[in-house]
């Protein structure tokens, strides 16, 4: 027997008196009371994130304001909170919420509050001090300042770096929850060597070794770690079809086990899906959980005795070639690997299975994970440091320092889309654009679609590049061919080859449907990602709402066509992003590639982001006329880095930037300065 639906049966809510954090608890509420910082280390899953909080609001923190914790991944965020809700007997969004980018559950009465690392940005920048916040994360320079009451910053963590998180925070005290863990033997295979990252290849292992795990080792779980939904939907549908064939009474060793239960997890799912894989299996089945590495750190499954590790993870990572952030399949570190086998012995011995051989593990995989402040784009960081009035980025104390050029980087981006000036500060645009939760880019195009009176284009393709992808591709080769001919249609319905129009035209035509989700469903629209699109499209205009009736929004006119001022608007956000038509576009035959026609005539075209595999592909495409560009491009070079980061330590004269500018212009140079895709 084999399962991959809804299996009800009650987590025990009990086990909390079972973490190792539990016999500490009133120490931790001691040494919170009497420390403004305070660092807790222990190991993953010894309860950090689900007991701490309610230690706290026990002992009566709440009172003088919210208990607030800060989630690196929206999924846990989320999880966690219902969780704690379960464990406080209240109903979510009530004394216990989360709120994570377009998803906000919390209440007047919310008093534990989880949220993204993003969110919390945002509450400091509408309030710097945090006047409302008793426990947070990594803010130790608001701690002290302009409040009645002291903020408290507990940092918790289960990695080795306290010393360098106590130092940060001046030295404070580190509490250690200690933890057992037992031991786990992990195995290399030869199936993957350092030349094999296809994608097919690895799939196909993870999913042999799982069953081979399934037939021949006693009972527990098994942890399979991929990379993505795409990767994680392949592999269950193979794993399912393959554990119906199954013959209980002679394939499996162990006579306890009569079943699978096969179960993905990856950040973009539904949340009661998600909720699911914490439950334990019933009795005689075992559960095999098929995960991102949102389950290395943050979540911790109970039950799991075997780990499947597939060695690779998809991450972002920032191309200064193309200055993008791209999303790529990489080997993991040799800590991560560490990290994904132990979760195989929280509760007893374990066996790790690594699908790459020993030589894959010495040539590819490094010795630490480059933390992600160091491999992405920093715009987005920059700009609210700069509008939290940190001026010197460059030599402001970051935990985890990222290279200059990085930060030199986003402050050209941000000068190019006119966030910042040349002398490195917040231009007006650019205190409007850090209210919006969307890269730099597409707000910058938000908002000059805004002061055109034009926003009605712009938001709901805002919205609809916010949430997952929303054509749904089919496995079956057949159902393949007819939702491409669908998505054809839908593209010759909007009447242009241009992939945002599409976007625009696919959100407007299923809100005008009497029957969205049967429209989705006949069209091979991902129903649930349009959903979200919905509600993301409402949350940015009631932003865009708010900050119009501020006096000074800059107004403009424009006298042209719909799809000129359409594609203009975008152009001024994605000039950076232009690619110019060498021979054929590259664009062919990827599953996701644009929808616009590779044959048409057209030389210039911006473009959303980047998909690296072995090939470069450039995904939702617009054409457009050099014209509108040709004006916006020297900025892409013709800007002084060093003067841009040079704001606090000397401020410059007007004459000096005269100077320079008439330097600068001397040696500029328009034409073909885009990079060719
Ligand atoms: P830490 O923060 O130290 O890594 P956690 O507080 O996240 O530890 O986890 C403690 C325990 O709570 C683990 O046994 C974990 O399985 C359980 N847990 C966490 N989230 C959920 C959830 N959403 N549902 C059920 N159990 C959960």
């Amino acid at each position: 027997m084999s399962k991959r639906t809804k299996w009800d049966t009650k987590g025990d809510l009990d086990e909390s008196k079972n973490l190792p954090i539990y016999q500490h608890k009133a120490t931790l509420q001691q040494a919170v009371k009497d420390n403004s910082f305070l660092v807790v280390t222990g190991e993953t899953g010894s309860g950090k994130t689900t007991q701490l909080p309610q230690y706290l609001h026990q002992a009566g923190f709440w009172s003088n304001g919210k208990i607030g914790i800060t989630q690196p991944r929206r999924v846990a965020a989320i999880t966690v909170a219902q969780r704690v809700s379960q464990e406080m007997h209240c109903s979510l969004g009530r004394e216990v919420g989360y709120q994570v980018r377009f998803d906000d559950c919390t209440t007047q009465d919310t008093v534990v509050k989880y949220m993204t690392d993003g969110c919390l940005l945002r509450e400091i920048l509408a309030d710097p001090v945090l006047s409302h916040c008793v426990l947070c994360a990594l803010l130790p320079d608001k701690a002290s300042k302009g409040r009645c009451v002291p903020l408290k910053v507990v940092v918790m963590s289960a990695t080795l770096e306290t010393d360098k998180l106590s130092v940060f925070l001046g030295g404070c005290p580190v509490f250690t929850i200690p933890g057992r863990t037992f031991p786990v033997t992990s195995k290399f295979s030869c199936a993957i060597g350092p030349k094999d990252t296809e994608s097919s290849v690895y799939v196909k292992e993870v999913v042999k070794v799982a069953l081979d795990v399934h037939t021949s080792e006693m009972a527990g779980d098994i942890l399979v770690f991929l990379t993505g939904q795409s990767e994680i939907e392949k592999a269950c549908d193979m794993l399912y079809e393959k554990a119906e064939s199954i013959d209980y009474r002679y394939d499996v060793q162990d006579h306890k086990v009569e079943g699978l239960l096969i179960l993905p997890l990856y950040g973009s799912m539904p949340t009661d899906q998600q909720k699911q894989i914490f439950q334990p299996p019933p009795p005689g089945i075992r559960k095999c959980v098929v995960a991102t590495n949102i389950a290395a750190t943050s979540l911790t499954i109970n039950g799991i005795k075997y780990i499947v590790d597939s060695g690779f993870v998809k991450q972002l990572n920032h191309n200064s070639r193309v200055g993008m952030d791209i999303l790529e399949v990489v080997p993991i570190s040799k800590s991560e690997a560490l990290q994904r086998a132990g979760r195989a012995g929280r509760t007893s011995a374990g066996k790790c299975f690594r699908i790459y051989s020993p030589a894959f593990w010495e040539k590819c995989m490094p010795e630490y994970t480059v933390p992600e402040i160091q491999r992405t784009s920093l715009t987005a960081v920059i700009l609210t440091l700069k509008c939290l009035g940190v001026h010197d980025v460059i030599r402001f104390p970051y935990l985890d320092r990222p290279e200059e050029r990085f930060i030199l980087e986003a402050l050209k981006q941000l000068y190019q889309c006119d966030a910042i000036d040349r002398r490195g500060k917040v231009t007006r645009l650019g205190e409007l654009m850090v209210e919006f939760p969307l890269p730099p880019g597409l707000t910058r195009a938000l908002l000059q679609a805004a002061s055109l009176g034009c926003e009605d284009l712009l938001l709901p393709v805002a919205a609809m590049l916010s949430v997952e992808n929303i054509f749904i591709r089919p496995g079956h080769p057949e159902k393949q061919k007819e939702a491409d001919k669908k998505h054809r249609q839908l593209g010759v319905q909007a009447g242009s080859c241009n992939d945002f129009t599409m976007l625009l035209s696919v959100f407007e035509k299923c809100k005008a449907s009497d029957a969205p989700s049967a429209w989705c469903k006949d069209n091979y629209i991902h129903w649930r990602a349009l959903k979200s699109a919905f509600s993301v499209e409402t949350q940015l205009r009631e932003i865009l709402l708010r900050l119009q009736k501020k006096r000074d929004f800059p107004m403009e006119k424009f006298d042209g066509n719909k799809s000129e001022l359409f594609r203009r608007c975008l152009c001024t956000g994605y000039f950076t992003n232009v690619a110019r038509r060498y021979g054929l576009f590259k664009t062919k035959s990827h599953p996701h590639r644009s929808l616009f026609d590779q044959e048409a005539q057209l030389d210039w075209v911006i473009f959303h982001d980047l998909l690296v595999t072995s090939r470069i592909y450039i995904r939702t495409v617009c054409p457009i006329r050099y014209d509108w560009v040709k004006d916006l491009l020297p900025k892409l070079h013709e800007v002084d880095v060093y003067e841009l980061s040079s704001v606090a330590r000397e401020e410059v004269t007007d004459e000096e930037v005269a100077k320079w500018v008439t330097k600068e212009a001397a040696k500029r140079q328009t034409e073909g300065s885009a990079e060719d895709v």
